[in-house]
């Protein structure tokens, strides 16, 4: 549906509320050029998440439309639009099995080498070397828990491995040490690059290098510009 030169995503005059719930958004428009990185920050129930799950089809806006490369999203196909966007969630699921069928995914498309390297992009692999088992570490296997740091690692290797034109990043909540936020910094800039990218965040610092920073509140964006205008 896009490549990394066209993937524009755009929201016009959006608004969204859960069912029963109160309003999310109302009317909430901006636009992402393709290639282009936009930093959203706002308080814990604004509606970041939400935004997310509007772009991944899990609901439907009561008005307003998303589009992707010019397209309305409710015309495309469910399964190319979602090979067509990357999610880093807040809360990154892990299967019982290893580190390796972990980043994996069973995509057969994707080598050895293509999840070596994502995983280096990701800054996971020199620590994945320095476990005994290496790739084969059972995740959840004897007290190996791993930390939300690298949790969130992991998904955003599966982003990269993923390699679509869009990728999204919804920070973590629980609170990292600064060396392994920096490392999660370091690894988010490797898989946005090039890509047309949505980065979630509970502070603007995190998203300093973005094109655009939108701050949510009240069903709306409250604040815009870059970060030394914020
Ligand atoms: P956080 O920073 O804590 O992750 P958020 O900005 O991502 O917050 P959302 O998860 O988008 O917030 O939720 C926005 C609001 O919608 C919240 O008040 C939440 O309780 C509510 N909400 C989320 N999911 C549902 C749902 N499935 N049904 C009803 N209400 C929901
Ligand atoms: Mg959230």
């Amino acid at each position: 549906i896009a490549d990394a030169n066209t993937a524009t995503i755009e929201f016009r005059d959006v608004s969204f509320k859960y069912i029963n719930g109160k309003p999310i958004f109302n009317n909430l428009s901006f636009t992402i050029p393709a290639g282009r990185k936009i930093g959203i920050v706002g308080g814990s129930g604004s509606g970041k998440s939400t935004l997310v799950r509007l772009l991944f089809r899990f609901f439907e806006p009561q008005s307003g439309n998303i589009l992707i490369a010019g397209q309305n999203i409710k015309d495309l196909d469910l399964a190319s639009l979602r090979r067509a966007i990357a999610i880093v969630p807040q809360d990154c699921v892990l299967f019982h099995d290893t580190i390796y069928h972990n980043l994996h995914y069973g995509d057969l498309s994707k080598s050895q080498e293509d999840v070596y390297k994502a995983s280096q992009m990701a800054e996971l692999h020199e620590s994945v070397k320095t476990w005994p088992k290496g790739y084969e570490t059972q995740v959840g296997e004897r007290g190996l828990k791993l930390s939300g740091g690298e949790k969130q690692r992991v998904a955003i290797a599966r982003a990269i491995l993923k390699d679509s034109p869009i990728i999204i990043f919804d920070e973590a909540t629980s609170s990292l040490d600064s060396l392994t936020e920096h490392s999660i910094l370091q690894a988010l800039k490797a898989a946005t690059l090039g890509r047309t990218s949505i980065c979630i965040a509970h502070r603007l610092s995190t998203v300093a290098d973005a094109d655009e920073i939108i701050v949510l509140e009240n069903g709306n964006i409250s604040e815009r510009g870059r970060h030394q205008d914020l």
